[in-house]
């Protein structure tokens, strides 16, 4: 039987950049069939649990009936009460539950979804490059067009707002912005807030803050909220997750605060793709946002050692590195003469270690690569130690 059936991706499909990891996974998987036993510092992943007590909550939210059905689109009244109230004790908020607050899926389930809302094909997105993936791609599918802006390390790693064109910023209806940053570790004072801000008025863009690394943060460092600065609300909305936080990737929960109208645009998408989070983890959410908070600050503890060890032999082996404020991650340069393809295959090849080049981060991002501190500390030690002899 002949058949003239064909499958053929979608032209947003095919134009898809490769995903970030498969040519690390691929090198790795040749790597480990020769026996290397790999340590992979690549994927920011928590490996640590999630807390007790919010697991426990999980436990027993689960097993009523009444949360075995559909959940609320917008969320539950209670899950988006204990958000405005945790984003009230952390940050001095006001945010009113009922209108500026979202569940989400996840806070990439927002990132993805909020360009359906606001851009139109054409449009233009403003998109941090290196940058969390999500931003270009989710632009791309709702047919907007992506201007990266640089983010370079004589800039703090922030975007330099006043080198986007004036057409650009003409024709861009979304700014996506990320403090502290994914994947470079920088963080964002008030005085680059307020610049966004007043640029995001000029030129009549909503801003998008990725705020998924807030309470990652060292010594007493406390990053800010983009909220909190005056006039932030006219014209932005915030990703928050608890993913990171709480040690949470896998339960996809987290929320949107910020602008009503923008709050309302996203839900309008939302309400017709999924159906909101499911409850008994939105219970348990309610519980991780409301209990004490000792839970996150001895992760931090935890991951401020791993970045001690980490920057400790990276600087022993020669490498050149900021010590970062806040994240999980090492943004470090590539030693002189190589690019962030070859260190990364180097690594992998002489020290068993998987690190991320930073060039899938976004073109900027060539000429560093990315180290992510969440393995345990014992491995954390054994793959320095490769390093600095595989360099040294
Ligand atoms: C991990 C991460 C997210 C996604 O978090 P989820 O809430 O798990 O979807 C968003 N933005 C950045 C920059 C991240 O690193």
């Amino acid at each position: 039987m002949s058949s003239s059936f064909s499958i053929d991706y979608a032209d947003r499909i095919q134009t898809l950049p490769p995903y970030l990891f498969a040519a690390i996974d691929k090198k790795k998987a040749e790597v480990k069939a020769r026996g290397v036993d790999i340590i992979d510092l690549g994927v920011g992943d928590p490996d640590l649990p999630t807390p007790a007590h919010i697991v426990s909550a999980l436990q027993h939210a689960a097993a009523k009936k009444e949360n075995h059905r559909y959940p609320s689109y917008v969320g539950m009244p209670a899950f988006r009460e204990a958000a405005a109230q945790w984003l009230s004790r952390r940050f001095d908020l006001d945010c009113d539950p009922a209108s500026e607050i979202l569940s989400l899926i996840g806070s990439k389930e927002g990132i993805a979804h909020i360009p359906f809302a606001f851009v139109n094909p054409g449009d233009y997105v403003l998109v941090p490059d290196p940058g969390y993936p999500v931003y270009a791609v989710a632009t791309g599918f709702a047919g907007g067009l992506v201007h990266k802006m640089p983010l370079l390390e004589k800039n703090g790693f922030l975007p330099d707002l006043e080198a986007i064109p004036d057409d650009i910023a003409r024709r861009a209806k979304l700014m996506f912005i990320n403090y502290p940053n994914n994947p470079t570790g920088a963080v964002a004072d008030e005085d680059f807030f307020e610049r966004v801000i007043i640029f995001a008025r000029r030129h009549n863009i909503i801003v998008c803050h990725d705020a998924a690394y807030t309470e990652l943060a060292y010594q007493d460092y406390r990053p800010l909220s983009f909220l909190q600065v005056p006039g932030a609300k006219e014209v932005g909305i915030e990703f928050h997750s608890l993913s990171k936080t709480y040690n949470m990737t896998g339960w996809r929960i987290g929320f949107a605060a910020g602008n009503a109208e923008i709050v309302n645009g996203l839900g309008k998408v939302k309400t017709n793709i999924d159906s909101g989070a499911f409850q008994a983890i939105q219970e348990a959410a309610i519980v991780a946002l409301s209990a004490d908070q000792h839970c996150v600050a001895e992760l931090c503890r935890i991951y401020q050692q791993r970045q001690d060890l980490m920057v400790n032999a990276l600087q022993t082996a020669g490498f050149d590195l900021a010590v970062p404020k806040a994240t999980f991650y090492l943004w470090i340069k590539n030693p002189v003469g190589m690019d962030s393809a070859g260190v990364a295959s180097m690594l992998l090849e002489q020290a068993g270690v998987v690190v991320t080049p930073g060039n899938g981060f976004g073109d900027a991002g060539e000429g560093y690569f990315r180290i992510s501190l969440t393995v345990p500390e014992d491995r954390l030690r054994e793959a320095g130690e490769r390093i600095i002899k595989a360099i040294g």
